[in-house]
């Protein structure tokens, strides 16, 4: 009975080993056995469903604001199976939803204090990999935002302003194709913008450990335990086909994307599939003609998300979005495969480099990510459910599920500080639209995004701004 149940959330986890996931989590360092799970029924202090970043950095702050907190993890596969297992590795103070839009909807000094806590958020992932040991290869190198062609600029012009609208110039800084190319050869590279708030690293090496620290600090994980139920109240409990665990305190809900498979938060959150390429290992002397020695992280200006990383070990990853949209929000293992960007993908890599005319791709890869309706984290707790949430991160999770994990922990152990005066604390998104609606709004707006950025290529012309699928996608 347990196991047929179990079948019905798990089924978007396939058969293949987890070190198939990812180049992350194959190359993380340790052998990816399950933990074992949960057997019978328990009650704990708290509960986090997830052991992702969310759940895991949300463990590790509670755990250190009151260390005899009884804290179990339950998580359906293993710790680093979802997003924090698989991404580009990019630890960015950059938001889900932009300045203007911040700005609009909060006004302007609490989107500087928002944006100025993502800035804490890379310097405390940093400060938390260093005094627990945890070998990540985390290099705080910034972000170059790069325009392959003179239609590029504008938006470069418009990150600028952005910052300047919040007195956060001194946090960007603009390069001409000089100062440019000193840092970094691309093809029909014309400009860029600095931002010095940005790190890279090794997401796989980051997740797995994190899970032993928080062990360390007396946290238990349970993994493939998956979580078919939650019943909030004064004792809030999860039901799985193996036991229920009762909680004193609060259901931590840090499943992300996965969370649309469970009902009540079915159109909370949409799932958008991001895909990987990964080379081979660069020679010394093809990475002296790229140069990209202070390995920033790099995207460009298009509209079709893209980024970059050098990695520790001298690879070129190069992700990127614009895997479809699938029907009532479902996750399959096989959607992490698409062949069609992956080879757009590659493509890409060689335009961007041609000095990689004859590399090799060794890896190809994806994941799930969770996009909420307004683009904004959703990071609450209620008191009368007692069920807490994060989620809705939009593609730039690594650092802020480290600032969410550190809100939970000031609304559940009730120390409110500065983070719960931020937007998205008790942060409530409207819900999608149920479908058909949902799945034709999100492909045509992802469809046209895409011809958007082959027109003004092709045109060498900026985006209008104006169009139907831009008006769609402003956040
Ligand atoms: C390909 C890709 C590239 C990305 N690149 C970047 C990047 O460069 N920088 C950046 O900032 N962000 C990036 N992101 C986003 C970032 O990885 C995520 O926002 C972040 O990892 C989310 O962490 P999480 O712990 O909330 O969710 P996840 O890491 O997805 O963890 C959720 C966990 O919950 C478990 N789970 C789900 N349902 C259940 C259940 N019912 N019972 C028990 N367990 C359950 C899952 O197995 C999973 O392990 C990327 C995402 C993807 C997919």
């Amino acid at each position: 009975m347990g196991r047929n149940r179990d079948a019905g959330v798990r089924r978007h986890i396939g058969k293949k080993p987890y070190g198939e996931y990812s180049y992350w989590l194959e190359s993380c360092g340790d052998d990816l056995t399950p933990r074992p799970g949960l057997k019978g029924s328990l009650t704990v202090d708290v509960a986090i469903v997830g052991a992702g970043f969310s759940g895991l950095w949300t463990a590790y702050y509670l755990l250190q604001t009151n260390p005899s907190l009884r804290v179990v993890i339950l998580e359906q596969a293993i710790a680093g199976f979802g997003a924090s297992g698989r991404n580009g590795g990019w630890c960015t103070a950059e938001f889900s939803r932009s300045i203007t839009s911040l700005v609009k909807r909060y006004g302007t000094d609490a989107t500087r204090l928002l944006q100025q806590a993502m800035f804490d958020s890379v310097d405390e992932v940093g400060r938390v990999i260093q005094v627990e040991n945890i070998e990540a290869h985390f290099a705080k190198g910034g972000m170059i935002e790069v325009a392959r062609g003179q239609w590029g600029i504008p938006a470069l012009e418009t990150m600028i302003r952005e910052f300047e609208m919040v007195g956060l110039e001194n946090r960007v800084q603009y390069l001409d194709r000089d100062q440019l190319s000193s840092r970094i050869q691309i093809a029909e590279a014309e400009a860029g913008v600095f931002a010095k708030d940005c790190a890279v690293l090794h997401p796989g090496r980051l997740v797995r450990q994190l899970a032993r620290v928080v062990e360390n600090l007396g946290a238990t994980i349970m993994e493939n335990t998956a979580v078919l139920e939650v019943i909030g109240g004064k004792f809030p409990r999860l039901i799985t086909g193996h036991g229920d665990v009762t909680t004193k305190v609060a259901v931590v809900m840090a499943t992300e994307a996965y969370l649309t498979a469970l009902k009540p938060w079915h159109r909370a959150v949409v799932p958008v599939y991001s895909l990987i390429t990964l080379t081979e290992p660069l020679s010394h002397e093809v990475w002296e003609t790229i140069g990209w020695t202070n390995r920033e992280a790099i995207a460009s200006t298009r509209m079709t998300i893209d980024y970059l990383q050098r990695t520790h070990d001298g690879r070129i990853l190069f992700g990127g979005r614009g895997a479809p949209y699938h029907w009532n929000s479902s996750l399959r293992d096989e959607y992490d495969h698409h062949r069609a960007t992956h080879k757009v993908l590659q493509e890409m890599v060689k335009q961007w480099f041609p000095v990689l005319k004859d590399t090799r791709f060794t890896h190809v890869w994806g994941g799930a990510l969770g996009v909420t309706r307004d683009f904004m984290p959703n990071i609450r707790f209620d008191l009368r459910t007692r069920i807490a949430t994060a989620f809705g991160y939009t593609g730039q999770g690594v650092a802020t599920s480290n600032l969410a994990g550190r809100i939970l922990n000031e609304l559940i152990s009730e120390t409110p500080g500065n983070l719960t005066h931020l937007p998205m604390a008790q942060h409530h998104s409207r819900l999608w639209e149920p479908e058909p609606l949902r799945w034709a709004g999100i492909r045509y707006t992802q469809w046209a995004l895409g011809r958007i950025d082959q027109q003004s290529q092709r045109l060498q012309k900026s985006p209008s701004g104006s169009s139907l699928a831009e008006r769609l996608n402003v956040h």
